[in-house]
Formats: C-alpha cells, sequence, structure tokens
C-alpha cells in the first residue's frame, strides 16, 4: 500500500529533503568508489578533508560569508557556544550584554554569568517572550565585551525581522541563529559571532557552525577548556582539533550542496510565503486559533499556536493531525499548545495541508 506522506513539524532535528536523504543513502555502504562508508573513513584523510571543504565552500556561498570570517563545524550543539563564547571574547573586560526575548537567550545569558557580570537590555519584563521591547528603551553597555542576541526563540516564536543594529554600533554583536539559519541573507560586516545547531535548518543533529570574524580568534582566557578554543581549532591542520562528527558534517555537506543549487532567494521566499500563510488562516479564524506574539516579531520558522485555548481540544487536535500525517506539532512542555516549525525542507504543500486540516477541525469542532 502507499505509504502516507508525511510532513514533520518538529522544532528539531531535523527534517532533510528526500533527495538529501536519497543521496546519503546511496553513497552510504561506498562513498564515490572508495569502498568504504563516510562513518568509517579517517578524519585526516584526503577523503573526508574533500568533504568538509566542500561543506565549508557550500556554506559560505550560500550565505555570502566574507573571507575574513572563519567557519567552523563543532560538536557539543549551540549550548556549547553559550559557554564558549565568553570564553573566547570577553577577553580583558568583566561585563558582557544580553537581550533576553525567550528561553534560549535566557539560556546563553545563564552560561555568560558563570564568567562575567550580565547587563540584561531588557528593563521591562512584564510582557516577556511575546515581543521585543522598544530599542530606544534597550539597556546598552558599550563597555561589555559583546552583545548577545537570539535571532529566532524557538519555543516562544520570536524572531528579530529587523535588527536595530544602530543600537549596538561598535560593539561586537553576537546571534544564535539556530533557528532561522538559511531563511535569509546574513549581512556579515554587522556580526561578529553568529552560531547555529545544524540539526533544524541545514543537516542532522551533531554538527553547529560557528562563524567567527578573524580579528575575534586569539583573545581566549587562558583557562578555556580545550574543546571551546576557537584558537585551538583555527590553528589545527583542517580545522579539526579532535575528531569531527565526520557524518553528520558529510550529511550537512550533501544538504548544502542542494541548497546552494536553490539559491538562498528560494529559501527566503518560501519562508515568507509559508509562514504568512499560516498566520493568514490563524488570524482570520476569529480567536479559533491563536498566536500570542506581536505582529512584527512573529517568527517565519517556529510558529506556536492554541486552539481555542483549550488543552483538551489541543490533546484532540494532536491526535487527528497525527494521523493524517501531519506529526511533531506538540508545543514546547514549557510553553504548551501547538507549534509549527517550519524549516528549510518544509515545502509549502505542507503548510497547506496544514491548514486544511485546522479548517477542518475547526469545523468539526465548533
Ligand atoms: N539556540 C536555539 C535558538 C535553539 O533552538 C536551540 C535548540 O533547539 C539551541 C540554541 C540549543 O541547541 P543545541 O541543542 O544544539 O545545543
Amino acid at each position: 500500500s502507499q505509504q502516507q506522506k508525511i510532513y514533520n513539524f518538529s522544532a528539531g532535528p531535523c527534517i532533510l529533503p528526500q533527495e538529501v536523504l536519497k543521496q546519503a543513502q546511496d553513497e552510504m555502504m561506498n562513498w564515490h568508489g572508495s569502498g568504504v562508508s563516510v562513518m568509517e573513513m579517517s578524519h585526516r584523510s584526503k577523503e573526508f578533508i574533500s568533504i568538509a571543504e566542500q561543506a565549508e565552500k557550500d556554506f559560505r556561498e550560500l550565505l555570502n560569508v566574507p573571507k575574513n570570517y572563519q567557519v567552523f563545524f563543532f560538536q557539543g550543539g549551540a549550548s556549547m557556544q553559550f559557554s564558549a563564547i565568553p570564553y573566547n571574547i570577553l577577553g580583558d573586560k568583566t561585563k558582557v550584554n544580553y537581550i533576553t526575548t525567550g528561553s534560549w537567550s535566557e539560556q546563553a545569558q545563564k552560561e555568560a554569568k558563570k564568567l562575567a557580570q550580565t547587563v540584561e537590555a531588557w528593563q521591562d519584563h512584564a510582557s516577556k517572550f511575546t515581543t521585543v521591547p522598544n530599542p530606544e528603551t534597550w539597556n546598552i553597555d558599550k563597555e561589555c565585551a559583546y552583545f548577545h542576541y537570539c535571532d529566532n526563540e524557538t519555543i516562544h516564536g520570536v524572531e528579530f525581522n529587523d535588527f536595530p543594529f544602530e543600537k549596538v554600533e561598535g560593539m561586537t554583536l553576537v546571534s544564535d541563529m539556530s533557528s532561522n539559519i538559511g531563511t535569509r541573507p546574513i549581512d556579515w560586516e554587522k556580526y561578529g559571532v553568529v552560531y547555529a545547531g545544524a540539526q533544524k535548518n541545514l543537516g542532522p543533529a551533531g554538527v553547529c557552525i560557528v562563524v567567527v570574524r578573524e580579528d575575534l580568534i586569539g583573545k581566549q582566557r587562558p583557562d578555556t577548556p580545550i574543546l571551546f578554543d576557537w584558537k585551538v581549532f583555527r590553528d589545527a591542520p583542517t580545522k579539526f582539533h579532535n575528531t569531527p562528527a565526520c557524518y553528520p558534517i558529510y550529511v550537512t555537506g550533501l544538504n548544502l550542496a542542494h541548497m546552494k543549487s536553490q539559491g538562498l532567494q528560494h529559501y527566503q521566499d518560501l519562508a515568507n510565503k509559508r509562514a504568512s500563510a499560516l498566520y493568514d488562516y490563524i488570524d482570520a479564524s476569529e480567536g479559533y486559533y491563536t498566536n500570542p506574539v506581536e505582529p512584527k516579531y512573529r517568527s517565519r520558522t517556529n510558529i506556536p499556536f492554541r486552539v481555542k485555548k483549550d488543552e483538551k481540544l489541543e490533546t484532540k487536535f494532536l491526535a487527528e493531525a497525527q494521523k493524517v500525517g501531519l506529526i511533531e506539532l506538540k508545543g514546547h512542555r514549557s510553553v504548551g499548545g501547538c507549534r509549527a516549525s517550519c524549516y528549510n525542507a518544509m515545502p509549502f504543500e505542507g503548510v497547506e495541508a496544514l491548514i486544511e486540516f485546522m479548517k477542518k477541525f475547526r469545523e468539526e469542532n465548533p
């Protein structure tokens, strides 16, 4: 029998295009006639080095990364960078500036607090996590070593669609782009560090892509654990101090090559199209479905919503959605409700199918 079409709205990990999975499958046991799987290769072999170099090249081309930025494929996820960032770039400063717009930036700040005094940019937390305060009211301290923000809060669905770069001018800007990387161009000149766990928009779990402006490397504290130390990796042959996550880097590379062939504009248009369709339907549903985020800051990739603000109805919604192949729509345990995560590999048809289902569910459960 025909397998039902599945649309996976999971917040991570990870969805990949069918053609990329197919290519990985075809090459699984014998990579390019080498007679071995990429899983079995030495990470120092010329074959694996060529795989990693190509992945980096495709990442750079897809996102137009300038030459004076290093691109790393680290293990430890974005969470490891929460710690690695202050170790590497605090330098001789004692303070760091963070803005908390959701759980991930909150966790990032918590790690930085272990090493430095953190200055929170958001003064009044009354409407926390459904909006971003007017940048005019931000507490910005230019004595800080850097300013950190999360470009897209995966759990709360808050995205910076118009970051006020002028407010932090002169500071080193650091951004967590784990859940929206590859959905639009990045204005690199504005950033010191951009980092993103691959496992949402780019590839399998196990790789965190960290992009660092060259002049920021080499300021690490003397007590920096070796696996956090960007300079150790930059100076290592092939930029791998220890064994990297070879297979995830390889699959990420296959997907980056695929994305490059589509072009970034394709993904940007698709992200905008998916999100507008879904928010438009939610807003037109007369309060049956609701999203709490101020429209200006609504995430294009993680769309949380409630069903009549009724937990029982939501349980039913999730169960019935699952039955028709719309899976992983449950909201994060900390906020409840539902959430549709629409990363780069989500086709528009997935969102259309979800909206059709939402319409039908509403009719049947008035
Ligand atoms: N930052 C954001 C925005 C995330 O969504 C996540 C994970 O979902 C993380 C950081 C943590 O990433 P990791 O699990 O790779 O440590």
